[in-house]
């Protein structure tokens, strides 16, 4: 970055220090991960100096010699991995994606159901704060009281009080896997289209390890820079029957020009996450999820419905007197970087709850196994138990950072 380094030393430093900062702390924020070499590559390649409005084949600028190719190599892709008829790759971001959704299939008034934000659910899936919400009416269902998981009964019951015209799957902060069948049999008694956000984890569907909803969804959202270990973005995918609408909604609906780069970068990502070593990449960020769990149990931390299927933990620091925002700040001065979360009927308010989400897909992208996994969950008893004592948490990240030299980050090479 020799020329970034001249142009703007600030950005420069600030980019090299995010750098080192990556390196050397362990990163279990679920939504996050290291994309490859390649990946970044082409995020940062000369295709941000392109304007490509419209479709491949179907543009309203000339000189799209290269970019068809790309957009529909990345299409052709999604298509083959996700087994769907139809995909779009140009939507910015999750949240516009799905509001690309809510405008293709639904009129304004009509009802979108999905799972309450506390109770690990997405803004966009109708939360009140939400253009989600505002604009569509909107129907929250929310997990059970003693297990944690989605009770279905209660799923159903709601759905024939409120009639939605779509019912959204898949959360942020769910432990468990979704059941995309029995979601499916209740859009149908009830006239709804069923739509799976998996944004958190398309990267354990297509390595195998989390059920696959193209079977039962009629849209399927995900974005592309979580498990899916690709650039920050999003896709839409559904079968043939809904594909003019979803085109027309992201273009020119709700976007202009798409992001090439983006787009390439996702192709990049979609052929990574076709091969063998991405398969043994998801279930590897499964296990580790569960040997993280389990040693978090072991050392007297609840967790959310008592474990995980997934990615991702979220645990309730209540057991050991400490607030979530408390927590998460001693586990960043020690090295280990999280983000506190609500707990389901959390008594406390959003923005200082109760509780942690962990994930595993940073460290596994790193290639940290079992044996790290249980040193991590020392470290972050440890840190907990010291939480505000900045000469502890010191010596603890100084043994977190030792660790993590150890685990090559994807993507960043450290000069000095
Ligand atoms: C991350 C996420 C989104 C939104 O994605 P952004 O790219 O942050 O807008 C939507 N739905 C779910 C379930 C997510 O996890």
């Amino acid at each position: 970055m020799d020329e970034l380094k001249r142009t703007d030393p600030d950005i420069y430093q600030l980019i090299k220090d995010e750098e080192r900062y990556e390196v050397d702390s362990v990163r279990l924020i679920a939504s996050e991960n290291y994309v490859s070499k390649a990946v970044l590559e082409a995020t940062g390649s000369i295709l941000t100096n392109k304007y490509s409005e419209g479709y491949p084949g179907r543009r309203y600028y000339e000189g799209q010699r290269n970019v068809d190719q790309i957009e529909t190599l990345a299409v052709d892709r999604a298509k083959a991995l996700f087994k769907v008829d139809h995909a779009n790759v140009q939507p910015y971001s999750g949240s516009p994606a799905n509001v690309a959704i809510y405008f293709a299939l639904l009129k304004p008034g009509d009802t979108i159901m999905g799972l309450a934000l506390p109770h690990g659910g997405h803004l966009t899936h109708g939360w009140p704060v939400s253009i989600t919400g505002t604009f569509w009416k909107s129907a929250q269902y929310e997990v059970d009281r003693e297990s944690h998981v989605v009770d279905f009964d209660k799923v159903r019951a709601l759905a024939h009080k409120e009639r939605p015209k779509i019912i959204v799957t898949g959360g942020t902060a769910y432990p468990r896997l979704w059941d995309f069948k029995s979601f499916s049999e209740i859009a149908k008694e009830v006239g709804a289209l069923l739509l799976a956000d998996i944004s958190h984890v398309a990267g354990l569907i297509v390595g195998g390890v989390h059920p696959d909803p193209a079977p039962y969804a009629d849209v399927i959202m995900t974005t592309t820079h979580k498990t899916l270990r690709g650039p920050r973005g999003a896709m839409i995918m559904c079968r043939n029957e809904y594909a003019e609408a979803i085109d027309k909604a992201v273009f020119p609906g709700l976007q202009g020009g798409p992001h090439n780069h983006t787009t390439a970068a996702i192709a990049v990502a979609l052929k990574e996450a076709a091969t063998p070593e991405f398969k043994v990449y998801a279930k590897k960020v499964v296990s580790n999820a569960k040997t993280l769990a389990d040693e978090l149990l072991a050392r007297g931390f609840s967790l959310v419905s008592g474990g995980t299927d997934n990615h991702l933990i979220l645990v309730d620091l209540t057991s050991k007197k400490v607030i979530g925002k408390k927590g998460a700040k001693a586990l960043d001065a020690a090295g280990i970087v999280c983000n506190y979360n609500t707990v389901p009927h959390d008594p406390r308010k959003p923005f200082s709850p109760s509780g942690l989400r962990l994930g595993t897909p940073a460290v596994t992208s790193r290639g940290m196994g079992d044996a790290e996994m249980r040193q991590i969950a020392k470290f972050m008893d440890e840190a907990i138990a010291h939480a505000g004592d900045e000469t502890e948490l010191q010596k603890i990240a100084a043994a977190v950072t030792e660790m993590c030299r150890k685990f090559p980050a994807p993507g960043i090479t450290l000069i000095s």
